[in-house]
């Protein structure tokens, strides 16, 4: 028996497992192992609750005191809930999260236990940061990195399983000189910037805005394999991803995955993580199976853009822990299986403000429509001056596969507005006169009336469009499944950000000049809407005619990682970054260099797999089967029966091809990354990787999955698409 049909033997034989759900209502769970507003409210004094809660709301000092007093409810609050460490929980630029445990428990200068985390421990900490990538901001011989407490994302437990629980404190990373070396520092200062600007925009129609909040709603696509199957991949367990594998002869073409029924199995792991989530308050609400076959989705309804990526990479964590208890590999890689599609990260992006209103919601009020296609305009023109950036952004390894394969938005950075909205604007271009006398009359005649027949629903969504506006908010589509969502909602903050100040400027000089209110807006938007027009696309971005049309268009379509990268350090993102003092040209440096680095990474084990798995377990097995057909050919001829033996002499041959091209192949691949290792230039090296040493993996992958076609089935040794896809 092999390993494989053992494993495959196991994963069939389970069954879901019986859950006993909580008691409780969900609203009674919700948030139940965070350090939540209630629980401050309890447990802090009336002062420190004060200064806290302006902390979170202006991102004013906590002072000492006040930190001490935290810290000592936090610590009583997780001691009475069965923690027994804490930690500083944050992103280091690896893509995951980190954590390193203390224990409460301390020792007097007497010897005697006690349990100890004061304010300084809460506030700061400093973990042995030598080993986490800084893109050369930090020599190993000043390895000092900081973790700071962020006071806006909640504190929670985590539990170990058998390991009582921590207590894990959403912090920042930053080095030593101060640089960021993680997602949370850039983002919050994104996110500080975007309100400032929002808001001061907001001024011009509303004056009673103090703050505006960006929102990030996550939808998280991912897939489950039994772990026994997982184990027999060697491939999923190195790189996430299957090198070979034959397709199965039924993939997703008969759509009976999407939305269908979910099985109880999944069904029982879906409910598992997700009462866990709630308790984290993590709000989950939608879950379904996916397009492809062992493809699934879950979402949370959206939160503040902090909270909401804080979230996420929690749930990403527990989701594969909880799986452990179900048997289940979450596989978050954005194309763990060729032939059916990959999984994104669907980010749901808006503005909202602290009167209630949603600044990319239209609405039935003329006056409220002016402003709505000011905060759309502005985006749209963000997005067109900086859409190299924001592809940057998404760009990986992983996602590589994704775009522009015909399954997920192309590598065509376009915004789909919807016909409604589009012609709207077209109008207001053209035919807009300006008639100010006429009172209301005068956005009638823009047609900016028209505005709310616009249909919230999506009916005319477009799944193919990588940046979206669904009637509410936009949808960035493109972002890769595995990816933190600070990195494309940092540009997108600060790219919006650096454009609505643009708008106040010249806003601010057209009504010092004596102009119209009305009327400068109008002007301005108009001249965005002829400005970024090119970006805006209604058709099938996955079509060819696509591609053809926006090269016509003198849009950008980088195919490459490698290449995409480069926008990180261009001249139009250093000012626009530098001006919003998100990130120094330094740390975008950093950060180039070191999303170059996880690629080259990323892509020397994948073909280290891909040579190891050709030669030691496939070409190996198929030898062996050879054998065996090369002694029933010969048995056949000893009994004169030549006719009989000629096919089996075929197969022999073919197998033979393929193994000497494989061979062959291997060989080529091994030195072109020897050479590509010993290239001093990053840049270069990453291009060697992702030209020529890539350029062999989808070749050995033909021949492999060919001889997949010629084993017997008992003697393959990777566990097979079929097998791993369509388990109950
Ligand atoms: P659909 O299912 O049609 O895509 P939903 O309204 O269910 O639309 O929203 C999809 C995702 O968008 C959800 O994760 C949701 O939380 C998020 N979302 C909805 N409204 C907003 C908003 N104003 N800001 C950010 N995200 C939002
Ligand atoms: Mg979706």
């Amino acid at each position: 028996m092999t390993f494989r049909s053992k494993a495959f033997e196991i994963a069939q034989g389970r069954v879901a497992p019986s859950l006993t759900p909580p008691t409780e209502k969900v609203a009674d769970l919700y948030g139940s192992n965070t350090f939540s507003d209630d629980v401050m409210k309890t447990l802090l004094s009336a002062e420190a609750y004060t200064k806290i809660s302006n902390a979170i709301r202006s991102g004013s000092t906590i002072d000492r005191e006040v930190a001490d007093e935290v810290s000592a409810a936090m610590k009583s609050w997780a001691i009475s809930k069965g923690a027994t460490h804490y930690t500083h929980w944050f992103q280091p630029l690896t893509g995951t999260t980190a954590e390193k445990h203390d224990s409460f428990f301390d020792l007097t200068i007497d010897g005697k236990a006690v349990e100890k985390f004061k304010g300084s421990a809460l506030v700061q900490q400093e973990p042995d940061a030598s080993s986490f990538p800084s893109g050369g901001l930090r020599a190993t011989f000043e390895a000092r990195g900081y973790t700071g407490w962020d006071p806006s994302s909640p504190a929670f437990l985590m539990d170990n399983g058998a390991g009582g629980k921590t207590l894990c404190i959403p912090s920042v990373f930053i080095s030593y000189t101060g640089e960021a070396l993680d997602y949370k520092a850039p983002l919050l200062k994104s996110l500080v910037m975007l309100d400032k600007a929002a808001t001061s925009v907001c001024q011009f129609f509303n004056r009673d805005v103090d703050k505006v909040t960006p929102t990030l709603g996550i939808e998280q696509e991912y897939f489950l394999v039994d772990k026994a199957l997982y184990y027999a991949r060697p491939d999923l367990l190195m790189a996430g991803r299957t090198v070979f594998g034959h397709s199965p002869a039924r993939g997703q073409q008969l759509d009976d995955h999407y939305f269908g029924s979910i099985s109880p199995r999944v069904n029982a792991f879906m409910v598992d993580f997700e009462f866990e989530a709630l308790k984290l308050g993590i709000p989950v609400r939608t879950r379904h199976n996916e397009v492809a076959p062992g493809q699934y989705e879950c979402a949370p309804t959206f939160e503040e853009v902090n909270l909401a990526i804080d979230h996420n990479a929690l749930l990403m964590d527990l989701m594969q822990k909880v799986g452990d208890r179900h048997n289940f590999q979450v596989l978050f890689h954005e194309k763990p299986f060729a032939g059916i599609n990959g999984s994104g990260k669907h980010n749901n992006w808006s503005l909202s403000t602290d009167t209630g209103i949603n600044l990319l919601a239209p609405t039935s009020k003329p006056k409220e429509n002016l402003r709505f296609l000011t905060f759309l305009m502005n985006v749209v023109k963000a997005v067109h001056d900086h859409a190299d950036l924001l592809r940057a952004s998404i760009s990986s390894a992983g996602n590589e596969h994704r775009l522009g394969a015909n399954e997920a938005p192309p590598s065509i950075v376009s915004v789909f507005l919807g016909n409604e909205l589009t012609n709207m604007l077209e109008e207001l271009v053209n035919k807009g006169e300006i008639t100010l006398e006429k009172g209301e009359n005068f956005y009638y005649k823009l047609g900016i009336t028209r505005i709310p027949n616009l249909q919230r629903d999506n009916t005319d969504r477009n799944r193919t469009s990588p940046f979206c506006f669904t009637g509410n908010k936009f949808e960035y589509r493109a972002v890769g499944s595995s990816q933190n969502s600070a990195s494309p909602m940092i540009v997108l903050n600060t790219i919006v950000a650096n454009q609505l100040l643009e708008f106040k400027k010249e806003m601010d000089e057209r009504l010092a000049a004596g102009e119209e209110k009305k009327v400068a807006t109008v002007e301005i938007l108009k001249r965005y809407f002829t400005e970024s027009k090119n970006i805006l696309f209604e058709g099938n971005g996955y079509s060819e005619e696509w591609v053809e049309e926006a090269k016509s268009r003198g849009l950008s379509n980088i195919k490459e990682t490698y290449d995409a990268l480069h926008a990180y350090t261009t001249e139009r993102t250093i000012t626009a970054f530098e001006r919003m003092g998100v990130l120094t040209s330094r740390e975008l440096h950093a950060r180039y260099e070191i999303e170059l680095e996880n690629y080259v990474k990323k892509l020397q084990i994948e073909s280290r797999v891909i040579g190891d798995l050709a030669l030691n377990h496939i070409v190996s097995t198929v030898v062996k089967y050879q054998f065996k057909l090369a002694q029933t050919a010969r048995s056949l001829t000893d009994l004169d029966m030549l006719e009989e033996a000629a096919p089996i002499k075929e197969i022999i041959k073919d197998i033979s091809t393929h193994i000497v091209i494989i061979k062959k192949l291997v060989h080529e691949m091994t030195e072109q990354r020897k050479t590509a290792n010993n290239i001093e230039d990053l840049f270069e090296r990453a291009k060697m990787y992702g030209s020529e040493v890539k350029g062999f993996f989808e070749e050995i992958r033909y021949h492999v999955d060919k001889l997949e076609l010629l084993i017997d089935d008992e003697d393959w040794p990777l566990a097979k698409y079929r097998e791993m896809l369509f388990l109950e």
